[in-house]
């Protein structure tokens, strides 16, 4: 089939624990009183320690709060990174890029977009566009003109505050524009101390990888081993073609595993989604997506209405079984 998407993702969940694969928790957007923030650099990584988390980006904005000015335990990651601020020249707000894996400080409101991008990339960083939803960002305007982008912050905690945490609808909207597959990020943003309850421990991202560090953890984010949750687990996503041999049309069966859902929905491109949703919670559900669709990503719904995000899967080159 032609028009494959670009950007390509690794399923997670074809990552083997017996190649010692492993799931880690994590937040990648947090600030402290270094910037906006209300917690000590020290008290924020401590309140991610104390909740069980594996890793987190201290990601201030403008500029880096450096990973060796706190104290986490061994087998704690710490991304070095921030948020950065490039103006947009395009019309919209200005930029908010969650920026990971930075080694140096640059002056990014006073550079063009594209070569704070190009800058954080040639340090061997990665750009996610923060919560675009809450920034009115309009993916035509703002983001397209742009490359080098790693992926999209489909969750922010304290955007939700603010009514607009959610943004799969950029998400798809840009996937669609550029038939390109990006993974996503729930993050916290978290500002207030853990205390106010408002945005700590509430959005995340689980990351399959094989060690415990930034290097690995930003190269499976960014490669799409992972996915993005307020709430639900995902345990498993196979995808399986079913068409014949000759078929006119490609046709995929999807299963989904996952913790108590109400519902779980399989949202494709172009259009529409097929979606299971009963009376009662269920943890497994097979679809039959809509033929010749080029990616699909699953929504689960939990028991109490939290949502999970799989990233999206190329499914134009499926081989069949
Ligand atoms: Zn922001
Ligand atoms: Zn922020």
């Amino acid at each position: 089939m032609s028009n494959h998407p670009t950007g390509s993702i690794t399923n997670p969940f074809a990552l083997p624990d017996a190649e010692g694969y492993t799931w880690l928790k994590g937040n990648l957007h947090s600030h402290t009183t270094n910037s906006d923030g209300k917690a000590a650099p020290q008290d924020r990584l401590d309140g991610y320690v104390n909740q069980g988390y594996d890793y987190l980006c201290l990601s201030d904005h403008h500029n880096i709060t450096f990973i060796n000015t706190v104290k986490a335990p061994d087998d704690f990651v710490l991304i070095q990174g921030a948020e950065l601020h490039p103006d947009n020249p395009f019309g919209g707000q200005k930029h908010h890029f969650v920026c990971l894996n930075l080694s140096k400080d640059m002056d990014a409101q006073h550079m063009p977009p594209q070569h704070v991008i190009d800058e954080v990339n040639r340090q061997g960083g990665a750009v996610f566009l923060a919560h675009p939803h809450w920034s009115s960002v309009n993916i035509h305007r703002d983001t397209a003109p742009l490359t080098g982008f790693a992926g999209i912050e489909v969750f922010n905690t304290t955007c939700r505050v603010a009514g607009r945490g959610e943004s799969s609808v950029q998400w798809d909207d840009w996937m669609e524009l550029e038939n390109r597959l990006y993974p996503a990020l729930a993050d916290d943003d978290s500002h207030a101390i853990e205390a106010d309850r408002r945005d700590t421990y509430q959005g995340w991202t689980w990351v399959r990888v094989k060690e415990r560090s930034a290097d690995a953890i930003v190269e499976a984010l960014v490669a799409g081993a992972s996915y993005a949750s307020t709430g639900p687990e995902i345990r498993d996503i196979q995808l399986r073609r079913t068409d014949e041999e000759g078929a006119e049309r490609t046709q995929v069966e999807a299963t989904v595993s996952c913790s108590s859902a109400q519902r779980i929905a399989a949202v494709c491109d172009s259009h529409g989604t097929e979606y299971h949703q009963h009376s009662e919670l269920f943890e497994t559900a097979t679809f039959a997506l809509r033929p010749n669709a080029r990616w699909v990503r699953f929504e689960i719904v939990g028991a109490t209405g939290l949502k999970a995000w799989s990233n999206p899967f190329d499914l134009t080159c499926l081989e069949r079984a």
